[in-house]
């Protein structure tokens, strides 16, 4: 067995792979944890997180480092590899990380979580980073007394849009509806900023620059068609996320939308062994809490899958001592 082989191998380091990899650690299974390109995942790039339990208020990147040092503090092996290919048909489980090194695992945890979608325009490719930006924590710092945009209608556009006022002068928040779907508390806190206006039934069309950075965008009028510009520093895409399924694809069961899919009750995919925990699989709740839920499953799904293995091990070793002796 090499130094790359554990009993429980988890890929991503978001709340459901931290928490497999806790659980996993705690129950003497020695699990590693490939961490992917940004350790932590999503909450790192979010601001207050005010839903966790215990903490009225705290900060994503805060929460994920305190996570990640639980991780370590119990045993865990975590390490900084982004894989860019598995194979699922052999066992024990193969796992190849960018820096070329093979990890193999007797099963699989996948947390690889999802990662923000884009308008899909090319002056937003070409600006990305010169004023276009999928996180408002990261960068906002830069806009100090300027005019900002953020773009979508659900809980992180909303927030993001809030954020933003703590350096912006004004920010729009332009929604292809004239109904948010973030909840209402956001939506209070919304309607009560006045640094927020809102463009409602509108999306963006292009994004303006002067070749080095974003001094506008162009909004089309969902309902009349009709186009207007808006002078701004900075537009914050906050229009949802796409799972990171693409290296799984064709060797385990996925749905339409790409999220991996599991049995009822379980965090079980279709291959026996590996399990799924997170934003790779739920689309529903979608938040750190029930990620953490799930990677809490998986690591009690795979200790049960070795203890079944080892014992049909036994059971089997068993058989051909007697086959040896008759
Ligand atoms: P959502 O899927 O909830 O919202 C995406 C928004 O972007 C929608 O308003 C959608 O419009 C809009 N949108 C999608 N595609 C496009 C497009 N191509 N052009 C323009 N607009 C588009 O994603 P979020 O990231 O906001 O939230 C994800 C999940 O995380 C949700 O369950 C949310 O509740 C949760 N969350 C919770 C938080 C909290 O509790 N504090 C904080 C942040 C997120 P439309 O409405 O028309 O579909």
């Amino acid at each position: 067995m090499t130094a790359n082989h554990s009993k429980v191998l988890i890929i991503g380091s978001g709340p459901a792979g931290y928490t497999a990899a806790i659980y996993a650690a705690r129950a003497a299974l020695a699990p590693m944890v490939i961490e992917g390109m940004q350790p932590g995942g999503q909450l790192t790039i979010t601001t207050d997180v005010e839903n966790w339990p215990g903490d009225a208020s705290v900060m994503g990147p805060d929460l994920m480092m305190r996570m990640a040092e639980h991780a370590t503090n119990v045993g865990v092996l975590r390490v900084s590899d982004m894989i860019v290919e598995v194979d699922l048909s052999r066992r024990p489980f193969l796992a190849v990380g960018d820096s070329g090194t093979h990890y193999t695992g007797d099963t699989m945890v996948i947390a690889t979580g999802a990662s923000a979608r884009w308008l899909g325009l090319p002056s937003e490719t070409a600006y990305r980073g010169a004023g276009v930006s999928a996180c408002a924590t990261c960068d906002g710092f830069f806009y100090k007394g300027s005019v900002v945009a953020v773009v979508g209608g659900g809980n992180t556009a909303v927030e993001e849009a809030l954020y933003l006022t703590n350096f912006a002068e004004k920010v729009y928040l332009v929604h292809r509806r004239d109904t948010l779907r973030a909840d209402r508390t956001n939506q209070a806190r919304l309607a009560a900023n006045p640094k927020i206006e809102p463009i409602w039934n509108a999306e963006v069309a292009e994004v303006l620059g002067n070749g080095g950075v974003v001094t506008g965008i162009a909004i089309r009028n969902t309902r009349s068609g009709e186009m207007s510009n808006r002078d701004v520093a900075g537009l914050f895409v906050a229009i949802g996320h796409d799972p990171a399924t693409a290296l799984f694809k064709g060797q385990i069961h996925l749905d339409d939308e790409g999220y991996i899919r599991i049995a009822s009750g379980s965090t079980g995919t279709s291959v026996a062994g590996v399990f799924a925990a997170g934003d790779v699989q739920d689309k529903v709740f979608r938040q750190a809490i029930t990620s953490a839920g799930m990677g809490c499953m998986a690591a009690l799904e795979a200790e049960r899958y070795i203890a079944d293995l080892n014992a049909r091990t036994t059971a089997s070793s068993v058989t051909v001592e007697g086959n040896s002796l008759a």
